[in-house]
């Protein structure tokens, strides 16, 4: 690859058609071949640990819409739940400091007690939010794939999902370009790639962008706005179930293994 060349730490050196490049939102092979990232600081901290809970959560997961940031609680196993708690990093970083009785002080009138009493169940992590979008997806015998492409805010929980879609493509892509006999990293090929999932992943950076900025705010206009559309989501059943199929990552140019077909 350009701007890497040599060999493994243990001496080896290995040849592919091409590379994918699938090493998180700060991915050094990006940075290796050349491409740059827009990057947005949302200022943002995000607090992440397990909480078990009194009452059972029914496999449901909900989101508290709060002024900082939204606060996420995801079922798990058994009477737990995970939380993705989003401040300010000034704030976070002081809760964060705190020790978990005092912690639990600050998540109780957040979280409400519709679970039951709670208390700290795993291990406690910060990761501060940003979306960073790579300017290209692909370069010389070179893929990006999921968070090395592009990484969003979690609040509509769709990082992953864009991962898999990268993937799903990517393999058809290849797949179908291996049957035709041409080269795996050839730039025609890659270009098809980075068609399909550039539209796509650029939409997706600005709604979970526009999201953030609508919920994690206390403006009584911008509440009234989302108050309304919120209502009307859960009033006309067409509108919440187009939610629910994009949100599943059902809608647009579904690649084939998405769809549970065959490549
Ligand atoms: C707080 C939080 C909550 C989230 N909640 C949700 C959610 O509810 N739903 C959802 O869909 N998404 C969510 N996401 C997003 C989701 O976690 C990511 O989109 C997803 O993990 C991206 O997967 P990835 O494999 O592309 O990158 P990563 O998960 O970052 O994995 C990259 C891997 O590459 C490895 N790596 C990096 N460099 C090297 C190297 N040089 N050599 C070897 N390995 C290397 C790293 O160690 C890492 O294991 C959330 C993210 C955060 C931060």
């Amino acid at each position: 690859m350009p701007g890497a060349p040599g060999p493994l730490e243990d001496g080896r050196e290995m040849a592919a058609p091409l590379l994918v490049g699938a090493d998180g939102r700060r991915s050094g092979t990006a940075a290796r071949a050349g491409i740059k990232r827009r990057v947005t600081d949302y200022g943002q901290t995000a607090l992440v640990c397990a909480i078990g809970h009194e009452k059972p959560h029914q496999g449901c997961a909900y989101q508290i819409f709060l002024p900082p940031g939204p606060l996420a609680i995801l079922p798990l196993t058994g009477n737990r739940s995970s939380i993705v708690w989003s401040e300010t990093t000034e704030q976070a970083a002081a809760i964060q400091a705190l020790d978990d009785e005092a912690y639990l002080e600050v998540l109780r009138p957040r979280f409400g007690d519709f679970l039951g009493e709670i208390h700290i169940a795993g291990a406690r992590y910060t990761y501060p939010l940003n979306m960073t979008l790579a300017e290209s997806f692909t370069a010389e015998r070179l893929a990006l794939a999921g968070d090395a492409a592009r990484g969003v805010h979690p609040i509509a929980g769709q990082g992953l999902n864009a991962g898999l879609r990268d993937v799903a493509a990517l393999a058809e892509v290849l797949v179908e370009a291996a049957r035709r006999g041409e080269d795996l990293g050839w730039p025609l090929v890659l270009d098809r790639y980075a068609q399909w999932r550039r539209f796509d992943s650029a939409t997706l950076a600005l709604a979970t962008d526009g999201f953030n900025r609508l919920f994690s705010n206390d403006n009584p206009l911008l509440r009234l706005g989302r108050d309304i559309g919120l209502g009307l989501a859960n009033a006309l059943p067409g509108l919440r179930r187009g939610f629910m199929r994009e949100a599943a990552g059902m809608t647009g140019d579904v690649p084939r293994l998405l769809q549970g077909r065959p490549l």
